[in-house]
Formats: structure tokens, C-alpha cells, sequence
């Protein structure tokens, strides 16, 4: 019998399909057969999936819209990868409101935009799965962080409530907590900042976007990960535990 995560044919949406972990999610989940839809806000880096919309996740009617055309074009969605994110760093007295509300307008808002549209359809359907990309940054704090933390924390709270209330209409949601990712985003670190959070990770190295396109394509399996849901799954390398 060929072994399959039984994705062949789903619908999935990827926010921030086009680079970094996004792109290797998209990789990943087009070659175990699912119809994958990339929404990014820019067209550069290849198309990969099945079709590339242009949205910004922090605006809500373009992510309905995008949502629709999804559905118009490749049919019902099964599954959400709630992918996109930035960062605006600095220490918190130098963090003005601007910075800290264009990471939390993304990172959280811009999630509810992406699921807002679509929960409503898998609850109707019964069937659906949701992978919000949090961090290890979300659960431990970090130097310089705290609107990226408290909006990847935030992230934690809407998967396990969403667990909850999913539960009974066959729907769950879950996390990803990344620890530091060969990505663009890691391109911003100085080096020698990049040095101390090496030396903070036992196995050593930076985990590679696929590592984390791995752990998704897992939680949003329903053979592999059925009974899973309202986790937060580590990739780390042992860095928190
Ligand atoms: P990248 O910086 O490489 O890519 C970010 C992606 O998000 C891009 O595709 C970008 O699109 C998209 N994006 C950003 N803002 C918006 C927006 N407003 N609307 C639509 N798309 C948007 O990041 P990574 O691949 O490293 O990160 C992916 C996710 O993983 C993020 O949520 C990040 O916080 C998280 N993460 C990353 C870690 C790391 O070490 N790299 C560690 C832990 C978590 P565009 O190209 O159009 O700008």
C-alpha cells in the first residue's frame, strides 16, 4: 500500500507563498499532490503551487477577495497556512506605536483577515485544518521583540481557542513554533548577534525552511495528525524546549 498524508487534491492556502518558509510550505505540500494557492503582497520569487494571488494580509477585503477566487478557481479550501510575517525590532522604549502596530497588523490581524473568510466554510464542511507559523520568540521572550512576541504569542491563544470551538464541525488548529530559519528574515540579524543565538542552540545550526514545511504539512495531514489539535509544535534544534 502506498504510505500518503492524504493532502493529495486538498486546497491549501499559504500566506507568504513566495519566499523563506512560505515557499518551501508551498514546495512541499504541491509535491505531496495538494492544489496550493500562494497569497503574498509582492510577485517576485517564483510561482510555485498551483496559483499566486497578490494580497496584503492586513487588508481585509482583498483577503476576501483573494479567499473567493481561491475557491472559484481550485475549489473548496481544506487548509490555511497562516505564514506571513515581519519584524520592526528595537528595545521597547525606542519601539514607537507605528512599529508596534505594523507587526501586530500583520502578524495577528492579518491572520484573522486569512481565516476569517474561510472558517465559516469549513465549519459547514466539516472537515479543514489551520497552521498558524508562530516562534520560539512567542513563547520565550526576546531582546528587542516584544511586538513580534506578543503577536506571536497571540497566535498560541487563537489556535487553542479555535481548537476548541473547531472541535465538533471536524475542524482543528494548530502551531508551528519555529526556532531561528535559514530565511530572509535571519539576513537582518548582524553577525554577530547570529553568533550568540548559535551558541544558544544545541544542535548547533540554523534550522532550514523545509524543517519547518515538514512540521506543517504533519498538523495539517488528517491520516497523520487527525487527532491533533490546539499544539504548538517546536522546530528548534532543542533551543527551548
Ligand atoms: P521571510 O521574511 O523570508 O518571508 C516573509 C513572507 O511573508 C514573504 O513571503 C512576505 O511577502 C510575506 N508577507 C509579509 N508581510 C505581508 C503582508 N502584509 N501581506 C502578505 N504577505 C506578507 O520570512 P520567513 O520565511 O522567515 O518567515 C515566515 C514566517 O515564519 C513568519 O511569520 C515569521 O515570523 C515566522 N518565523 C520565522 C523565523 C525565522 O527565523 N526565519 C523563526 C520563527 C518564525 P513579500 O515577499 O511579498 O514581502
Amino acid at each position: 500500500m502506498a504510505l500518503s498524508l492524504g493532502l493529495e487534491g486538498k486546497v491549501i492556502v499559504v500566506t507568504g507563498g513566495n519566499r523563506g518558509i512560505g515557499a518551501a510550505t508551498v514546495e512541499l505540500l504541491s509535491g505531496l499532490g495538494a492544489k496550493v494557492a500562494s497569497i503574498c503582497r509582492s510577485d517576485v520569487g517564483p510561482t510555485l503551487g498551483r496559483m499566486h494571488l497578490k494580497a496584503d494580509v492586513t487588508d481585509a477585503a482583498a483577503m476576501s477577495a483573494a479567499i473567493d477566487t481561491v475557491e472559484n478557481e481550485l475549489g473548496p479550501i481544506f487548509g490555511v497556512v497562516a505564514n506571513a510575517g515581519i519584524t520592526q525590532d528595537s528595545l521597547f522604549p525606542k519601539m514607537d506605536f507605528a512599529a508596534w502596530k505594523n507587526v501586530i497588523d500583520t502578524n495577528l490581524h492579518g491572520v484573522f483577515h486569512t481565516i476569517h473568510p474561510v472558517v465559516p466554510r469549513l465549519y459547514d464542511r466539516r472537515e479543514g485544518a489551520m497552521v498558524f507559523i508562530s516562534s520560539i520568540v512567542g513563547e520565550r521572550g526576546n531582546v528587542g521583540q516584544a511586538n513580534y512576541a506578543a503577536s506571536k504569542s497571540a497566535l498560541i491563544g487563537l489556535a487553542k481557542a479555535l481548537a476548541r470551538e473547531g472541535a465538533r464541525f471536524g475542524v482543528r488548529a494548530n502551531v508551528v513554533a519555529p526556532g531561528f530559519i535559514e530565511t530572509d528574515m535571519l539576513k537582518d540579524v548582524p553577525p554577530n548577534v547570529r553568533e550568540k543565538i548559535l551558541a544558544e542552540v544545541p544542535m548547533r545550526r540554523f534550522g532550514k525552511p523545509e524543517e519547518i514545511a515538514w512540521a506543517v504539512a504533519f498538523l495539517l495531514s488528517p491520516i497523520a495528525s487527525g487527532y491533533t489539535t490546539g499544539v504548538v509544535l517546536r522546530v528548534n534544534g532543542a533551543h527551548h524546549t
